[in-house]
């Protein structure tokens, strides 16, 4: 490592850093590998995921992010901003403490969900009792004066909390299959008690909280050893929890059963009024197009069950990192280069849709953008998103990287454009070519996407290091083109109905957001 860094830095010494000469592709890479850093990477993931915490938009914590990567840009020599685009609810997590205390006393593993009301710091200590599985609507309400003063259980009680890979490697045959079989029972029927209160799960949380209810509790398993997703509240004044399959099973055997388990909730936070909303923008202008962008994306925001490593603190590491050793090798890019670490995109793509809006000179000047946003695994799949000339610039951006860096990419062209899922979409739904590096797996949507597991000891340093390199490599390539890629969109294939497909349209950001007008 260290005497193919001297060899790097010996070679970087003959490039001579844009001064008309045709810069050499294999040696601009071989510098891109050698600068990208695990350390650099660690440092950076330590400090936004422990030191900063979830990035949940409304709360401090997210704002102190934005404040963090414009310092961050600005110490590698790099200018950055923060491009206010909207306003949303502003909250703050405090502690969430909840224990059972009768029939015996354990500490349970739960939390409040997002913008929860608070406990206050006094712990609210009630009996439970489960949602009722009502015959129709007007016998829920005759059952629904019983839930005053009490928290009230809303889940389904999971019949296993073992994944199902685990069945398979372990179960008989027959045993998975009934134990399926139970479980799409019991959801079917969970499905029903929801639908015959004859209210949607909001309506349904607030008429318990109307009618007096201690709390709502919640158990959003996720399918894998210990993970709840943990996503917002309904309510408005009681406190909404999620508590942990197992605990959750335990309290729900015990209600049923007549022992009357009580629970201890301290669940405390703060309500903080409408806080600006931002982008952070970080730019390494062009030297000979500056008027023609490569933007590398990321959305910054996060859930805060976690503290959002792999959804999505791996894609802005991958970003930063990429921008970072971008600005060291290769300084003066012919075309801008812009790193966008959007905000909000948990609630609807906001921050990238706030961008596409407010930019319309950069969005039809777009070279490429590069998104990545599922996961700290390395790049698998590139699609073309529909372009139908991508194959020709990405096919011949991707042929110059080195096979140790790509050889693991499958790419799909001209491939299908993108609605939604990252904010790739709200390039493409401009007509912009954008792109998702779209990651292997390592179990993201059990384990990790949205959930209480979402942390650092999840990220896989080296595949994130592979592609800040993969990432570095393509916005070179972007820039160096001597082509403007073509918009040009392919004809889709005809939707299930026999229609003829057509390309997702554009939709307007929620610059408003966490309030009950919210559309
Ligand atoms: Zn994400």
């Amino acid at each position: 490592m260290q005497i193919r860094k001297v060899i790097c830095v010996f070679v970087s010494f003959f490039i001579i850093l844009r001064s008309g000469a045709q810069l050499n592709d294999s040696i601009v890479f071989s510098n891109l590998s050698a600068e990208a850093s695990i350390d650099q990477l660690k440092t950076l993931a330590h400090e936004l995921t422990d030191i900063i915490g979830p990035r949940l938009v409304g709360t401090p914590q997210m704002k102190k992010a934005h404040d963090w990567a414009v310092d961050k840009y600005n110490s590698w020599g790099i200018t950055a901003k923060n491009e206010k685009w909207g306003e949303w609810r502003g909250w703050e997590r405090g502690i969430s403490h909840i224990d059972m205390v009768f029939p015996r006393s354990e500490s349970l593993e739960g939390m409040q969900l997002a913008w929860s009301p608070s406990t206050g710091s006094k712990a609210v200590i009630a009996d439970m009792i489960i949602l009722e599985d009502a015959v129709d609507s007007i016998s829920f309400l005759q059952w629904l004066p019983k839930v005053k003063g009490k928290f009230v259980m809303i889940s389904m009680n999971q019949p296993t909390g073992r994944p199902d890979y685990n069945w398979e490697e372990f179960g008989t045959k027959e045993s998975f299959e009934n134990m399926k079989k139970e479980r799409v029972a019991l959801t079917e029927a969970w499905a029903k008690r929801i639908t015959r209160t004859g209210l949607t799960n909001k309506a349904l949380a607030l008429a318990l909280e109307r009618s007096g209810a201690a709390g709502i509790v919640t158990s959003n398993w996720s399918r894998g050893f210990g993970v709840n997703k943990i996503f917002s509240a309904n309510t408005k004044k009681i406190p909404t929890i999620d508590i942990a399959l197992e605990d959750y099973g335990m309290l729900y055997r015990l209600t049923q059963s007549g022992n009357k388990p009580r629970i201890s909730v301290r669940a405390e936070s703060k309500e903080l009024g409408m806080v600006p909303t931002f982008n952070t923008v970080a730019e390494i202008r062009g030297t000979e197009k500056p008027d023609e962008y490569v933007i590398l994306s990321a959305h910054f925001d996060s859930w805060d069950g976690g503290t959002g490593a792999t959804d999505n603190g791996t894609g802005t590491l991958v970003m930063m990192e990429a921008m970072r050793i971008i600005k060291k090798i290769y300084p003066n890019p012919k075309r801008t280069i812009l790193a966008g670490h959007w905000g909000s995109e948990e609630q609807g793509l906001n921050g990238s849709r706030a961008f596409v809006e407010d930019h319309p000179e950069i969005v039809k000047n777009i070279q490429a953008v590069f998104n990545q946003d599922n996961g700290t695994g390395r790049v698998v799949n590139i699609s073309g998103q529909g372009f139908l000339h991508a194959y020709d610039y990405i096919g011949r951006w991707l042929s110059k990287v080195p096979s140790s860096i790509k050889d693991q990419i499958e790419t799909k062209f001209p491939g299908t454009p993108g609605g939604g899922g990252s904010d790739f979409a709200s390039f493409v739904a401009a007509g912009a070519p954008a792109f998702s590096l779209s990651s292997n797996s390592w179990s993201y949507g059990s384990y990790t996407w949205h959930t209480n597991r979402d942390t650092y000891d999840k990220i896989v340093f080296d595949d994130v290091r592979n592609n800040a390199i993969l990432t570095a490599m393509l916005a070179y390539m972007a820039s160096e083109d001597p082509l403007k890629t073509s918009r040009e969109k392919a004809i889709l294939p005809n939707t299930k109905s026999g229609d003829p497909g057509i390309w997702p349209v554009e939709k307007k950001a929620t610059r408003r957001g966490g309030i009950d007008d919210e559309k």
